[in-house]
């Protein structure tokens, strides 16, 4: 699965390839190739669309980033949107503060919805948590009899009242079992019918209605391609689904399930059947998924990888630090080398408005001082610089730093002194960025 699309996709980024950066013109190309290798893969077109006017927006709005490529980055852009579709992270099966957690299993028939049932139980008990499957599917002919043999290979109870009693009856009767045998989940397996039929759904919302399930899950045929789309939203609208287990994702269909389920209701497809056996079942998780679907695994890496380098999350940190005063000079230190990535201190300077005019002796002398607190910091162990306190309370320590690095006890007292006022006002101000009176600063 998932072959032709890569293939497709290899299209798209021939198409930045031997650019020097993404501009609005040549991405035109590069996502019309995605939008033709995604409807191949039969995801539904209103999902195409959303995702290639948002694949657009991040891509004209990419950084560029050293040492990567432009189709590598575009590569990058569209994995993200892949994950971002899918929902991020994998999404667990709900679990019941009191047991039984209820799952209420849901979807037409042929789909795997009877072996999704079982494999979902087998799951469950390797979890150590223990199951008991409900026949509610009266109307298939050998429906009770598959759940009741499946439930024998993997040892897992099956509660069935025969063909004869009202699958709301059954269900209802199935879940106060469950409780009485202090089971930890209860898996309501329902009937399906070829299409969608009223009378069906009515069934199936009465059944939701009596038992008030934790996890509605869709079971959809990976095989039925544009269709799944159509039938995730019919039964979101009228059940209300919570997630969706994809089957029969082994088989030669394109995939465009697995990127139209969640898109269409919000909702997270929670596992994937690959397989009939009842082991072939597997927790989904989006971003192997997106690995997956683009093959370019190594890539991805690759910016991810440039792109930490730039990463802003280090900056939301150390504004934190620096709110709860936890600004340390392992920080400093950070913040310091930062500065000097981006050149001499003249040259940053100079891009500040009003600091251009600060004469070039005076900067100089800034240089030298930053040098000589580097120094200093270089001279403290680990401990003194991510407790700067410790140093104020001890002269040994003050004096051990001074002969390491240089430098006179006092200038180590004064730059101690300085750090900490800094620290007080950086806090006072709820300064993010800036270092107002950064010690080793000409000010
Ligand atoms: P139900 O009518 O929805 O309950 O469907 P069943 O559970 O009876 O499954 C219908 C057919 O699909 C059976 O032949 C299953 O073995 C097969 N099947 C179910 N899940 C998968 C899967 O993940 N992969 C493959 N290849 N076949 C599956």
């Amino acid at each position: 699965m998932f072959d032709a699309l890569a293939e497709r996709l290899e299209d798209a980024w021939k198409k930045l390839r031997g650019q020097d950066k993404i501009s609005e013109t040549n991405i035109k190309e590069a996502l019309k190739e995605v939008r033709r290798a995604l409807l191949e893969a039969d995801v539904n077109l209103q999902v195409v669309k959303t995702f290639i006017s948002e694949v657009e927006k991040q891509a004209l709005g990419a950084e560029v980033i050293s040492g990567v490529r432009p189709d590598q980055q575009f590569v990058k852009i569209v994995y993200d949107e892949l994950v971002n579709v899918m929902g991020e992270s994998n999404a667990p099966l709900a679990q019941a503060d009191t047991p039984p957690t209820v799952i209420l299993m849901a979807g037409l028939q042929g789909t795997g919805k009877t072996t999704a049932t079982a494999k979902l139980a087998l799951y469950l008990r390797k979890e150590k948590r223990s199951c008991l499957m409900v026949a509610t599917d009266i109307y298939r002919p050998a429906a009770i009899d598959q759940l009741i043999t499946l439930g024998q290979q993997i040892d897992v109870p099956v509660f069935e009242l025969g063909k004869d009693v009202n699958p709301v009856e059954i269900a209802k009767q199935g879940v106060a079992k469950a409780r009485e045998m202090g089971v930890d989940t209860v898996i309501i397996d329902t009937a399906g019918r070829l299409q969608i039929d009223p009378e069906m759904m009515a069934e199936l919302a009465q059944i939701k209605a009596t038992v008030q399930p934790h996890d509605t899950l869709l079971v959809v045929d990976a095989m039925t391609g544009q269709e799944a789309a159509t039938l995730t939203r019919t039964f979101h609208e009228e059940i209300g689904i919570t997630g969706a287990i994809v089957t029969k994702m082994d088989g030669d269909s394109r995939g465009g399930a697995a990127l139209s389920v969640r898109c269409i209701s919000g909702q997270p497809i929670k596992f994937i059947g690959v397989g009939e056996k009842v082991e072939a079942l597997q927790p989904f998780y989006p971003d192997r998924m997106a690995s997956r679907i683009l093959n370019m695994g190594d890539v991805v890496t690759l910016v991810e990888k440039a792109q930490e380098e730039i990463d802003l999350s280090d900056a939301m940190a150390m504004q934190e630090k620096i709110l709860e005063a936890r600004f340390d000079f392992n920080d400093f230190l950070k913040q310091m080398r930062l500065l000097k990535n981006m050149g001499s201190l003249a040259g940053v300077m100079k891009l500040i408005p009003g600091m251009n005019k600060i004469s070039g002796d005076v900067l100089q002398k800034g240089e030298t001082q930053l040098k000589q607190t580097e120094a200093m910091i270089n001279s403290m162990t680990k401990e003194e610089r991510g407790n700067p306190d410790l140093l104020a309370k001890s002269p040994s320590r003050r004096r051990r730093i001074a002969q390491g690095s240089g430098h006179s006890e006092a200038e180590v007292s004064k730059l101690i002194a300085d750090f900490t006022r800094m620290r007080a006002m950086m806090k006072q101000m709820g300064m993010g960025g800036g270092m107002p009176g950064m010690p080793g600063m000409p000010g």
